[in-house]
């Protein structure tokens, strides 16, 4: 009739290799946890961060000079 259902998400551990039942779940075997992007930070997204404040203490110093240089 209709079109099959979609298989049931499931997951493997990239640990040790044991089924887990879906994301975002912990590994019955070693424990460790499968999460879309959780745990350690991206370094990209701190290194963006570093680079935003970076530019906003810039823009702060050469504010700071202007003035100075104004009065
Ligand atoms: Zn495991």
């Amino acid at each position: 009739m209709g079109a099959a259902p979609p298989p049931p998400v499931s997951a493997n551990c990239p640990l040790c290799g044991t089924a887990v039942g879906a994301e975002g779940a912990r590994c019955p075997s070693c424990g460790l946890y499968l999460g879309p992007e959780s745990g350690r930070p991206n370094p990209f997204t701190q290194r963006v961060l570093w680079a935003l404040v970076a530019g906003v203490l810039a823009v702060y110093l050469l504010t700071l000079a202007g003035v100075a240089l104004l009065a």
